[in-house]
């Protein structure tokens, strides 16, 4: 891939809002280069994989313009043979994450759009051009950055959760669900929340049940998926509860959870082989180390009302790494589209 010695724009991130500000900036002739991120051990860990969060999930229900429907042959015609090789056959439900990533990157491609598989790791903005240090080594000189490094999944921060990651625990039921340590087992997921009800209903394909454990008494997911639960045999729900402690050895890997009621009660355990965690997302902004206005969360500022800038001018932030309120692949989708067409007013004037 060839870098220019100084690029108009450089966006670093392959989720929905890096892919649409691709889009929006290749055609309005800006040339950019994207910085995918790496496909490495230490991102699939980390939950920082190229395509983002949204490669991680199963069906995306809520994405307009994707209906459920035989997308085959689309995806056929719309993606080379070789990122189509990389994917399950589509089975003839609606959209999946994945597939929807990859369709987001063909079409910045298509107008473009330059891909550098590799992540950025360390970023100076004190002065123009802005320079970029790629893990690969080398410096990418820029006049304008779009940050668009989403957010990744959180831990818990138990020991016995570290002790057990890639041996039962995970932090991703779409990657890691199907493994042949969680068929017809009973598993356990931890959270509320959307991903949470997600992962769960997710795993119940494979597991014999899931139980999801919330530290509360009501879920926080909507309304529509916290039914789907409702509504599922497979699936057990403990109010409530919180995970102190997963059990296991090292043959084996996990064979329980010890879990401790948020309201006085008494210890129970649940035996299971896999335990995946769903407690929300830190945004991806350590590389930042400091460079712009980040809030008490440490996601990006956005310092002008209904404005992609930040606290660096010539720098813009879209999506989750922005965004801690909506968070949806539309929405960054969205911001992703504005911080292209802020940059490209911003470079011309
Ligand atoms: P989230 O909405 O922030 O939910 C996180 C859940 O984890 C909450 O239920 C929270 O409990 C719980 N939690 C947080 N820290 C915890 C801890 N230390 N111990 C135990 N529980 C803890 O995160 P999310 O589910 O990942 O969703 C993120 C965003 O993506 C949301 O806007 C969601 O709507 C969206 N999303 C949408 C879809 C979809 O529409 N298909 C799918 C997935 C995600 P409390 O409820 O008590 O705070």
């Amino acid at each position: 891939m060839s870098v220019k010695p100084l690029e108009n724009v450089v966006i670093i991130g392959s989720g929905p809002a890096g892919w649409s500000a691709a889009t929006y900036a290749a055609r309005a002739q800006l040339e950019p280069l994207v910085f995918e991120g790496a496909i490495s051990e230490k991102n699939r860990m980390a939950g920082t994989l190229p395509l983002g969060q949204l490669a991680l999930t199963s069906e995306v229900e809520n994405y307009a313009g994707f209906p459920a429907g035989d997308l085959g042959a689309f995806l056929a015609s719309a993606l080379p043979e070789a990122r189509r090789m990389m994917m399950p056959p589509h089975e003839g439900h609606g959209v999946t994450g994945p597939e929807l990533m990859e369709l987001m990157r063909q079409q910045a491609a298509n107008f473009g759009t330059r891909i550098v598989t590799d992540d950025i790791t360390k970023v100076d903005f004190s002065s123009r051009p802005f320079k970029l240090f790629p893990a690969e080594g080398g410096v990418v000189q820029a006049k304008c950055v779009i940050v668009a490094t989403g957010a990744s999944a959180n831990w818990l921060g138990l020991p016995s959760e570290e002790r057990f990651k890639n041996r039962g625990v995970s932090a991703c039921a779409v990657c890691d669900g199907a493994l042949p340590r969680f068929r017809n087992k009973p598993l356990v997921v931890v959270g509320g929340g959307d991903s949470a009800v997600e992962e769960v209903t997710y795993l119940t394909k494979f597991a014999s049940t899931v139980h999801l454990v919330h530290r509360r008494n009501a879920l926080r997911a909507s309304k529509i998926m916290a039914q789907r639960a409702f509504d599922n045999p497979k699936i057990k729900i403990h109010f409530d509860s919180g995970l102190a402690e997963v059990l296991g050895d090292d043959t084996a890997g996990v064979t329980g959870v010890r879990l401790e009621s948020t309201t006085g009660g008494p210890d129970t355990t649940l035996d299971v082989t896999g335990v995946f965690l769903a407690i929300g997302h830190t945004p991806n902004t350590a590389f930042l180390d400091g460079q712009l206005k980040l809030t008490e969360k440490k996601y990006v500022v956005w310092t002008q009302h209904f404005r992609t800038a930040t606290s660096v001018e010539g720098v813009f932030a879209a999506g989750d790494v922005a965004d801690d309120y909506y968070r949806q692949a539309i929405s960054a989708a969205g911001t992703g589209c504005m911080s292209a067409l802020d940059a490209e007013r911003w470079l011309a004037h």
